[in-house]
This record gives structure tokens, sequence and C-alpha cells, in this order.
């Protein structure tokens, strides 16, 4: 026995080679994907239908021989399209391999050691485990009881995640009360759209004309592309150059580029998906409450909402989960008392409708 690089005494317990801050982190926990067969899956807000037919004639005309070579680390044709797209230049945009890489990258770009993160409560789960990650302290600013919007009065630190609309409430923060925020604020705002193209409006020219705030984007949701991993951020071009000194040098492969670029080019497919989907979740909404269900008014693609008296939430999952349709369920204080349905086909709402039956 020697001991380790430290002075310590090597023992058999290596897990001391472990930062501490890593040792004692609790780690974010995905919605599961189970294999089983004629499950009904309405537990990670995937997108029921496929992505445009643009994508998969891009996977057609894949050529495995382009494989050879790395891909562009700079995503330049994509952001091209991106830029076109919400009328900025290819410098406002970073991509990135899914937006959870590109919040992690914002912690790693704005936070000194001695910073902290700050988000609302209820809010996206991941933010907690992203400021253990960076080893700082999380500042949440609690929404509780109601979840909707609260000023951070007097609140400052170096970044704020805001997830607009909100998950898993799914209700979105209006613009004035979100601009009114970020031009108080005296770090950076990353408003984290995920859910953006569900919604009525989004704060993407608060981005493009605020020093201090990005929009996270995803293809995950509206695009039906959650398994491509692909995300981008919008934003200043002195923010989004300080994110690319920090990126793996070749953060998006080949095959995900090429993909990306045909679901982008192809806007119709995508918003009659996104329209497709809200018609569902307004019927499915107003099926709930007839029920006596509570629901909290969503504009993205899942439904926060409460059993009525009498159910706990704890149950109607697992009976949900007995008949084989799953949904997303937090055994957590406040949270334990909703669950979070994604809203599928309608033939997948239909099954949900009658198995709460
Ligand atoms: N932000 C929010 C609010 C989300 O709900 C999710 C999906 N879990 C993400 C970001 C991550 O999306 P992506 O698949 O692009 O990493």
């Amino acid at each position: 026995m020697g001991t380790w690089y430290d002075g310590r005494m090597c023992t058999s317990d290596n897990s001391l080679l472990i930062r501490k801050s890593v040792r004692e982190m609790t780690p974010y926990v995905p919605g599961e994907q189970p294999r089983l067969p004629n499950l009904i899956k309405l537990n990670t807000n995937e997108n029921p239908y496929p992505p445009s037919p643009a994508v998969g004639a891009a996977i057609a005309a894949l050529n495995p021989e382009t494989l050879r070579l790395y891909p562009d680390p700079l995503c330049a044709g994509l952001r091209d399209k991106l830029a076109a797209l919400f009328s900025c230049t290819p410098g406002h945009i970073l991509v990135a391999n899914g937006s959870d890489e590109a919040l992690r990258l914002c912690t790693d770009a704005f936070v000194e050691n001695d910073g902290t993160i700050g988000y609302f409560d209820p809010s996206y789960s991941l933010y907690p485990v992203l400021a253990a990650m960076r080893g700082v302290p999380s500042r949440p600013v609690n929404l509780w009881p109601e979840q909707t919007w609260k000023m951070p009065e007097g609140y400052s630190c170096p970044l704020f995640f805001m997830t607009n609309p909100n998950a898993p409430t799914g209700m979105l923060f209006e613009k004035k009360h979100i601009k009114a925020f970020c031009e108080t604020f005296p770090g950076v705002v990353v408003i984290d759209e995920a859910y953006a193209d569900f919604a009525r409006e989004n704060a993407l020219d608060l981005a493009l004309t605020l020093p201090n705030v990005l929009v996270c984007r995803t293809l995950s949701k509206s695009y039906s592309l959650a398994g491509l991993r692909l995300g981008f951020l919008v934003g200043s071009p002195t923010l989004i150059s300080a994110l690319y000194k920090l990126k793996d040098s070749y953060n998006i492969d080949r095959i995900a580029l090429a993909l990306a670029e045909a679901a982008i080019s192809d806007q119709a497919a995508m918003r009659a998906n996104v329209q497709r989907i809200i018609a569902t979740r307004e019927r499915v909404e107003r099926a709930l409450r007839g029920r006596g269900w509570d629901v909290c008014p969503s504009e993205t693609n899942f439904l926060w909402c409460r059993p009525p008296a009498g159910r706990t939430a704890a149950a109607v999952f697992k009976s949900l989960r007995e008949q084989a349709i799953i949904v997303r369920y937090w055994d957590a204080p406040r949270l334990d008392a909703y669950l979070r349905i994604t809203v599928g086909t309608d033939p997948q709402m239909d099954a949900l409708l009658a198995a709460l039956a």
C-alpha cells in the first residue's frame, strides 16, 4: 500500500479518488425507457409522430464513405439554416449535442467557482444537478403553491435557468414579466424553450436584443428527433463565442448534422405535428377536467394534472403502469400530488382515458 496523489493512505476504497462534490451529488434521473411491447409511453415528452419525410430522405442519402471524415466542428450548414429561420447571423447560434449539453456549457462559461445557479422551483429537474456538476450551490426561487410567475426580487447570481413554457407545469410565463426580469438581472438568463413550438409566444427576440439573454431550443420535442440529440442556443455572439471555446471539438456527428438540416428545412412538417398535438392536448385537457381532475393550462406537449379527491397520483400511476401505460410521476414532496402526462396520438390518449375510467 502506498499513498494516493494527495498524501492519503491508499486503501481498497478507491471511491476516495473521486472529487468530493461528485461523490456526494445525486445524479439526474431520466424518465425510464422500458423495452416492453405494446407499451403506451407518455413519460418523457417525446413526439408521437414521425419526423419530416425529409429526415428519412436524408438517411437514405447518407454515404457511409463520408464517415471516414470528421464532421464540421462549427456546424456551418446547420447554423446558416437556423440563422435564416431566426433572422440572425450564424454567430448568434451554438449547436449542441442535445439542449442538455448546451445548458451544461453555460454553467462552465458563466459561473465562477464561488458563484451560484438560479432557477424556479418547480422547473426542469436537471438544473440543480448541473449546479452540483459545476460544484456550486443552487438558488431556487420558490413558485409553490401557485407555480405561476413570481418576480425573483432583489435576486442576483451569475446564471439563471428559466424554462418557458415551464416544465413540469406546462404553463407559459408572460413575456413582459420575463423581459422585466432579464432587463434588471445582473447575470446571464438562459430561457430554456424546449417546448416553445407548442406555445403562443416565445422569447427569441429577447435573445437577439438583450446582451445577457440566451434562448435554448431542441429538436427533441416539436421536430420528433429526441433520438438524434440536437439542441442549440441563440443569443449575443459574445456569449456564444465563449461557449464555442468550451464545447467538444466535434460535438455533433455527421449523421446528426445531415438529419437536423433536413428537419429544419421542413418547417411545415413540424408545424403540422405540433397542431395535431395541440388539438389532442386540448381535447384531453377538457376530458380530464370534466372528470374532476385539476389540469394546469398547458402550452406544451404534456399535461401537469392532479387526480380528483380520493385518488392519489401514486395510485393512478401504478394502476396505469399495470395497464401498460407509463406517465411521469415524481415521488418527491409537492410534486407527488401530480402526474405529468405526455400528449400522444389520439388512439393512445383514448386508451389513457379509458384506463383512467
Ligand atoms: N429542457 C427541458 C425543459 C426539458 O424538458 C428537456 C427534456 N428532458 C430538455 C431541456 C432536454 O432536451 P434535449 O433532448 O435537447 O437534451
